[in-house]
């Protein structure tokens, strides 16, 4: 018997900044690069900070790796999409993914593969 995978929740994506900013809820300053959440359209300057937006858990994977990707995906309970304005397109495109670190740990670990950069190995 087949059983089918649970599908999570869509989230609303989240987009990395081009430009320094500050956290419309709590004033932390933003390098680019920071993953907000914000609605395109409506007002870009309330932006909301990681912790603000309860994504502190999660963390960046670049696209690039359909592979890491899709087991990104599968051990993941919260995925969300990273987005960044492109200049030259004139539109949001697609960067990566914000995932759990527990699920980056397993794809370390079962491929045999260390990620460079990774954000929670930072924090010493
Ligand atoms: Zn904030």
């Amino acid at each position: 018997m087949t059983e089918k995978a649970k599908k999570p929740a869509k989230e609303t994506p989240v987009y990395s900044l081009v430009r320094a900013s500050r956290c419309y809820n709590c004033d932390a300053k933003q390098e680019p690069g920071s993953i907000v959440k914000f609605e395109p359209g409506k007002d870009e300057r309330e932006i909301r900070c990681r912790k603000c937006a309860s994504l502190e858990e999660m963390e960046f994977l670049r696209s690039g790796n359909a592979k890491v990707t899709q087991m990104a995906k599968k051990y993941s309970q919260r995925v969300v999409l990273v987005m960044q304005w492109s200049e030259l397109w004139k539109t949001y495109e697609r960067i990566g993914l914000l995932v759990e670190s527990q699920a980056i740990d397993r794809i370390e670990k079962e491929l045999k593969i260390r990620f460079e950069n990774r954000e929670t190995k930072q924090i010493h």
